[in-house]
């Protein structure tokens, strides 16, 4: 029966934008890869969803209607659920091992995505 682990530390993601090298071209030469910020290699999926957060609120800093307001909100929610997993994912690292506390860990690692899920067949 195949059984869920989680393993930190895979392989980084080459950068399909700038191909790895870190920049990309434009008018004025030689300028930083906006997906991959420069490094080469995409993010975890957790960090991912930060920058992305952060470039909609960019997008939407100046919005003064009903569409910046609903942005921000939502965002705030984002950031509230996010801190709320991240607690409750430390205080699971507390518990003694057993099947709860895995699967609380393994619940709140869904939403932030920290953690790459491997499946493994037991032998
Ligand atoms: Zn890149």
């Amino acid at each position: 029966m195949p059984s869920e682990s989680t393993r930190e530390g895979h392989a980084p993601e080459q950068c399909k934008s700038c191909h790895g090298t870190g920049d990309v071209p434009s008018e004025h030469g030689p300028a930083r890869c906006p997906d991959c910020g420069g490094a080469g290699y995409l993010p975890s999926p957790h960090v991912l969803v930060e920058w992305r957060a952060r470039d909609i609120e960019r997008a939407h800093a100046g919005s003064t209607g009903s569409t910046g307001g609903d942005v921000r909100w939502l965002l705030a929610e984002l950031r509230r659920s996010r801190d709320a997993l991240t607690e409750i994912s430390a205080l699971a690292q507390e518990l003694d091992e057993n099947p709860i506390s895995a699967r609380i860990r393994f619940a709140a690692n869904r939403g932030l995505r920290l953690y790459e899920v491997v499946s493994e067949e037991k032998p």
